[in-house]
């Protein structure tokens, strides 16, 4: 039977085991709460309570949401800095049949947070890992923003440099001109850059670009920002201070789009041209990524050039 057959089934087992039962040997990547203490979930809290150690990115942290629940699990640190060699430590231990639970700070492991280098040399090494979901920020604020969820990309964070920003908003944007349908654009961001990072979003994506800022997600102060870029930056900076976690979604759809939501087949080879590509490949490209003949690609490039 190959592997992903035998780590599949030992998956099932665990999902389904009784409440009160053993925990399976292995990994167990545990979701913790992004604010509300309500969103720990009651299969979140056996297995830290059951595990053999927790692994943490910032004990301290940890220990005030054990505290909280009554958990006495021994705890390790397991975070940016020290993942390598505390890889190593732990699989040794995942070898002999350990039970092991990873939590960081806040929300999922692995979403701009320690835990990925641990999943993949425990899967490399045939370890079943157990995804134990619970609070994200990304998904909470995604499905919330009232812009299509169907679809989206995660970047994570922005470059903090202002250069390397605007560059990756415009990389950003020239990958939606070209995509063949909209996708929504999730990005994290800190309180002290989202001011700066709206004024970028407003000069490459257009001042009415809609977008949604999720604030204090789950939390007393929880609060929404939706409309077009400008406004929302002005609503921001109106503020005495600008407080809070946020993550910010930008809509997929940009201006001078078709009816399907698409930019205009010569914006999207203009863009792809712009990252390098010559006029051919980047004709080529968008007639396959549209699903359009060559021949007809072309005419409506020639047409949208003559317009110009
Ligand atoms: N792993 C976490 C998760 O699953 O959401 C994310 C960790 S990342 C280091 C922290 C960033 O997540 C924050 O800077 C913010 O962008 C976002 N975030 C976390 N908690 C949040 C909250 N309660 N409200 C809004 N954004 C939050």
């Amino acid at each position: 039977m190959p592997d992903e057959d035998v780590s599949h089934e030992a998956h099932e087992e665990e999902a389904y085991s009784r409440p009160d039962g053993p925990l399976a040997p292995g990994l167990y990547l545990v979701a913790t709460p992004i604010g509300n203490l309500e969103d720990m979930t009651l299969r979140g809290l056996r297995v830290l309570r059951n595990a053999d150690r927790i692994a943490c990115e910032d004990t301290r942290q940890t220990q005030k949401l054990l505290n909280h629940f009554g958990i006495r699990t021994p705890t390790v640190s397991y975070h940016l800095h020290n993942e390598r060699g505390r890889a190593e430590e732990l699989l040794a231990q995942l070898r002999s049949g350990a039970r092991i639970a990873v939590v960081s700070d806040a929300g999922t492991p692995a979403i701009a947070d320690p835990g990925e280098e641990l999943v993949r040399v425990a899967a490399a090494a045939g370890i079943a890992v157990f995804p134990v979901p619970g609070a994200s920020a990304v998904l909470s604020a995604l499905t919330a923003s009232g812009l299509p969820a169907e679809r989206f990309t995660f970047r994570g964070f922005l470059p903090s440099k202002p250069g390397e920003r605007r560059s990756a908003l415009e990389a950003v944007h020239a990958e939606m001109t070209a995509a063949a349908e909209p996708i929504t654009q999730v990005f994290y961001e800190t309180p002290h850059r989202i001011a700066d990072a709206l004024a970028d979003v407003s000069a490459v994506f257009g001042p009415a670009h809609p977008v949604a800022l999720a604030r204090e997600l789950t939390k007393l102060h929880e609060e929404f920002l939706r409309g077009a870029v400008a406004d929302v930056h002005t609503k921001l900076t109106a503020r005495d201070s600008i407080r809070g976690e946020m993550v910010l979604v930008l809509s997929g759809k940009l201006a001078a789009a078709d009816p399907a939501g698409r930019a205009s087949l010569g914006t999207a080879v203009k863009a792809l041209m712009a990252t390098g590509l010559d006029e051919k490949d980047a004709l080529k490209q968008v007639a396959r990524e549209r699903n359009i003949g060559k021949s007809d690609a072309y005419r409506e490039w020639q047409r949208s050039k003559s317009k110009r």
